[in-house]
């Protein structure tokens, strides 16, 4: 049920978080100062109130979830991000490489498990170029067209138009007449530049990143965009990232969701520097996320990267998407993430439990409405 507002503004215990729960009430806009005192506010309950009648009047009581298969070409990767679990060098033990052909068998094994989407992500690699991903999203699409395919970040898709010496528009041209259907909105980090340099030097730039979102969205693709926190970022950077997220929003309305991710330490060179890694308090992120993104519906838990019960919490910080049953996802795994398998009818359950509507998605064919992951 909807808090009453005049319930709402009464809770809030300060003249500051009243003016805001007023603004939040009347449908305007959040400043920055606004985000980072949310922030830094030493009252939780009544951020996570702001926050969660936030997420009531945008997008009401239904909480999503998806079934993916994950399809991770490959790990090698010509480059070497700080805060990166997942790239391998040849010659590693590690390394992988998947055919098209590997890959279709992976899909066909999976076929009887209603799948809804095909998330293809990994890294930056000369044999997996264009002829390779045609090949591969031909096979998908012949194997059931009604499955969505999800498909890898604006730093991959650089590459490729840099590789075939093209642009990342007809990059985007040729994967769509393949079945392409969404970006996933990975490899945003931290869109403030001495942060981003820190976790990923050698990636392109926040403003590439967002370019590349805006030219997708131009050309009808839907994307998600995500957010690395808890790393070495300060609490200021994460509401600047969320106000550039925002503000490109504004102009294209192509962004369907925002994923926060929080950062994991182990098998990375950045976390065996641990002094510099500045933890964040995860219920407060996602509630900030709500409450600065008023123009982006739906705000993704990964339980996965946080945990079944910290993740069924955060559906009452904001949260809305309680992502995907997440098969054979490797990314969050190799940082330390959860393996455990999750079926529909436990996301539903855990979705029931906490009071909300689960509804699962078909990302690619329920009319474009429902978020993707
Ligand atoms: S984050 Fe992506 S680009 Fe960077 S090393 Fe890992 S796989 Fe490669």
């Amino acid at each position: 049920m909807p808090v009453a507002t005049d319930t709402l503004i009464e809770a809030m215990p300060t003249e500051r978080l009243k003016t805001i729960a007023n603004a939040v009430i009347e449908g305007k806009r959040l400043s920055h100062d606004d985000g980072l005192y949310l922030y830094h506010s030493e009252h939780a309950e009544a951020v996570r109130q702001l926050a969660d009648y936030a997420r009531q009047r945008q997008v009401g009581d239904t909480v999503y979830f998806a079934t993916t298969l994950y399809i991770h070409p490959t790990n090698l990767c010509e480059l070497s991000c700080p805060m990166c679990s997942y790239y391998a060098k040849p010659g590693w033990d590690t390394a992988w490489f998947l055919t098209p052909e590997q890959a279709e068998e992976k899909v066909r094994a999976h076929l009887d498990r209603n799948l809804t989407e095909i998330h293809v992500v990994g890294g930056l690699w000369r044999d997996c170029n264009l002829d390779y991903y045609q090949d591969l999203f031909t096979r998908i699409k012949k194997l059931d067209p009604r499955l969505h395919i999800k498909a890898m970040t604006p730093v991959e898709y650089d590459f490729l138009a840099k590789l075939h010496g093209i642009s990342v528009e007809e990059v985007f041209e040729r994967m769509i007449s393949w079945g392409l259907g969404s970006l996933p909105g990975g490899g945003a980090e931290v869109l403030v530049e001495e942060i981003r340099k820190a976790l990923a030097p050698q990636k392109i730039t926040s403003d590439e990143y967002l370019a590349i979102h805006r030219i997708a969205h131009r050309m009808g693709l839907p994307s998600n965009v995500t957010m690395l926190f808890g790393s070495v970022e300060e609490p200021e950077h994460l509401v600047t990232h969320m106000c550039r997220v925002r503000e490109l929003q504004d102009d294209t309305r192509g962004f369907r969701t925002f994923v926060p991710l929080k950062y994991h330490e182990e098998n990375n060179a950045l976390g065996k520097r641990k002094k510099r890694l500045k933890p964040k308090d995860v219920n407060r992120v996602f509630a900030v996320s709500r409450l600065m993104l008023d123009n982006i519906p739906n705000l993704k838990v990964l339980w996965n990267y946080l945990g079944v019960a910290e993740a069924q919490e955060l559906l009452r910080w904001g949260g809305n998407d309680l992502s995907s049953t997440n098969l054979d996802e490797k990314i969050i795994v190799m940082a330390g993430g959860l393996s455990i398998k999750m079926t529909k009818e436990t996301m539903s359950q855990l979705i029931t439990e906490a009071g909300r509507i689960p509804q699962e998605v078909h990302s690619g064919y329920n009319g474009g409405e429902a978020p993707i992951c």
